[in-house]
């Protein structure tokens, strides 16, 4: 997505960049193999080297040093490998799961110690661990506001029931997206205007309000959603 950007920029400003993407040995590994070829596929159509297997093992001063002991150089390097949890976790002395995330039951509470909530990247439930998006993170907030008022009141908690699937768009950076749902997809212009019109919804959901502002009395509605 960042590449397919990146190569819209340049062409945009007049001064087309040299792009190449380091994927590993199966990049878009999150994808179904067709539909990420289909993707590396268009993304070298449009110029960006997406070279098979390139696996980078370290960064020094612009020069990427490549498994195979290659060294590249770069002007401008994207490190776009993945999300890990803030180290300011670990230091919680609190349980974390597997991959360093603060350990939560379905209450949003740490295992460790239930007057501890937390959402969002950095937390993992029992089981397979939820996909970093968005979605679950926005979903969880209402549900962790819920929480922490009612364990001060001591009334019920509401547990976070995760969605089993959600709608993912990729930008590809040519007016045309790449939509994915429950092992559906669909590439074109429209998944990008849909993927627009979305991010475009919810960001004006949060621009402040021009009319005076008055103080909620209410717990926020569990209906509002992204994606
Ligand atoms: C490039 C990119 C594109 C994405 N696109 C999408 C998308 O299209 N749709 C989607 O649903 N999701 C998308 N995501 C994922 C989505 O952004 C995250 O899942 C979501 O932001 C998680 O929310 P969060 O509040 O848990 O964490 P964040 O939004 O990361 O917020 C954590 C905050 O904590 C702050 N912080 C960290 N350490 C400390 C500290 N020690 N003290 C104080 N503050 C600290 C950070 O600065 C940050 O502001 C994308 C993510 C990336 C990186």
């Amino acid at each position: 997505e960042i590449a397919a950007s990146l190569e819209r920029l340049g062409r945009r400003l007049n001064a087309p960049f040299s792009i190449t993407v380091h994927g590993g040995d199966r990049p878009l590994a999150d994808l179904a193999k067709p539909i990420a070829a289909g993707v590396i596929h268009a993304l070298r159509r449009r110029g960006i080297a997406a070279p098979d297997g390139s696996r980078v093992v370290s960064v020094d001063d612009g020069v990427l040093t490549l498994a195979d002991g290659r060294t590249e150089p770069a002007d401008f390097v994207v490190n776009a490998s993945g999300l890990a949890p803030a180290p300011v976790i670990a230091g919680l002395g609190l349980p974390l799961a597997g991959d360093g995330s603060l350990h939560v039951d379905p209450w949003l509470r740490s295992t460790g110690d239930p007057a501890i909530f937390a959402a969002g990247d950095c937390i993992a439930f029992d089981g397979a661990p939820l996909p970093r998006v968005g979605v679950y993170a926005v979903r969880q907030a209402p549900v962790i506001l819920h929480n922490m008022l009612a364990s001060l009141e001591g009334t019920p908690l509401m547990r976070f029931e995760p969605q089993k699937h959600f709608l993912t768009i990729m930008n590809l950076g040519d007016d045309t997206g790449l939509a994915l749902r429950a092992g559906l997809h669909w590439r074109g212009r429209l998944a990008w205007r849909l993927k627009d019109a979305i991010d475009r919804r919810f960001l004006a959901s949060h621009r402040p309000d021009p009319t005076p502002a008055t103080v909620p009395t209410d717990r926020p509605e569990l209906s509002r959603s992204q994606s």
